[in-house]
């Protein structure tokens, strides 16, 4: 198993690790905590984590989801953090100032928890020119969303990636934006959404730069790059059912993965709905230049496929409570 290195550490803080200062009594000196939290069943980067940086685990129950939590402190929490500030794009800041309180006796509770909010909210500048890979695996494995949008009326599916984060934590889409565009809209009143359509090019660029660092959802970005390989996602409800199967896998330590090569296979290379001249191929016949398709078929073929469970169907509904004759009057009649 190949540990995480500094910088993922880094990005999966920045996106779903907290930072905090324990203090229990006035007069007490300060020491460091850096919470994680997952899904339980999504819980593979908690462990890996903890293998290397130490710290204890518990469970606790949400709205009736388990989360598994890591709670590093003290001497090890520090060793982490003076480790992976520098690489910290979004909680650099804030880090600094909890590391140069540690040690220190707090006298004043309340004062100090009025100053760490405040040094929360603060940037961490400059935003980081470039997000290193390593970083931005781990920062989106945390936040980071992969999702069909939308399937349009031939069938292809719209595939979107989206980042949400905090009005004062947008060091992060910052950066991921300006180098791979996209856009940052307000989601909220206190959270920022980063947005971008993930055509098969762009799908190239964004997740070929880091898929190969990340874990929990290397499944995914694997998945996506290798439809994107095509060139097209017109196999729109192939690729959004298997990407719903790759969510919902659980991604824990020891847990096989999913065979993504198998799954890339499924997923039909169909060809281009239309020609030069606007008219529509049938993806089956090939044939018929129509101007009309329907999931791809010419009218010929939609029968063909359909035609028999569609009448069954419309026999179903149009006889219920009605005298047997009428009915069958009307389909002949509908057949003719
Ligand atoms: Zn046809």
């Amino acid at each position: 198993m190949s540990t995480l290195s500094d910088k993922y550490i880094a990005g999966f803080l920045d996106a779903d690790g907290s930072i905090g200062l324990q203090y229990h009594k006035e007069g007490q000196k300060a020491s460091l905590v850096i919470n994680f939290s997952q899904k339980t069943s999504q819980d593979k980067v908690i462990s890996l984590i903890q293998e290397k940086c130490g710290g204890s685990i518990n469970y606790r129950i949400v709205n009736g989801e388990s989360y598994t939590a890591l709670n590093v402190s003290s001497s090890n929490a520090t060793k982490l953090l003076n480790r992976i500030k520098k690489f910290l794009a979004i909680k650099r800041h804030y880090a600094e100032c909890c590391l140069r309180m540690v040690g220190e006796k707090v006298y004043e509770r309340e004062e100090t928890k009025k100053y760490l909010k405040a040094q929360r909210k603060e940037l961490s500048l400059p935003v980081p020119k470039f997000p290193p890979r390593q970083w931005l695996a781990g920062y989106f494995d945390g936040d980071g969303c992969l999702s069909v949008n939308s399937i349009n009326k031939y069938g292809h599916a719209q595939i979107v990636t989206a980042i949400a984060s905090s009005n004062f934590d947008t060091e992060g889409i910052e950066t991921i934006c300006k180098n791979f565009g996209g856009k940052i809209f307000p989601y909220r009143d206190t959270v920022k959404q980063w947005r971008l359509n993930l055509m098969p090019s762009k799908a190239k660029k964004f997740l070929g730069y880091f898929a190969k660092h990340l874990i929990a959802k290397k499944e995914q970005a694997d998945f996506i790059l290798g439809c994107a390989a095509m060139g097209h996602y017109r196999d729109g409800n192939t690729i959004k059912a298997a990407l719903k199967q790759l969510k919902t896998h659980q991604h824990r330590l020891n847990e096989s993965g999913v065979d993504i090569g198998k799954l890339i296979n499924t997923v039909k290379d169909l060809p281009k709905p239309w020609n030069k001249e606007g008219l529509y191929e049938c993806v089956k016949c090939h044939l018929n230049k129509v101007e009309h398709t329907a999931l791809g078929l010419c009218n010929t073929c939609w029968y063909e496929k359909h035609g028999r469970e569609y009448y069954k169907q419309y026999e179903k509904t149009h006889t219920r409570n009605r005298p047997k004759r009428q009915s069958e009057d009307y389909i002949a009649d509908k057949a003719m």
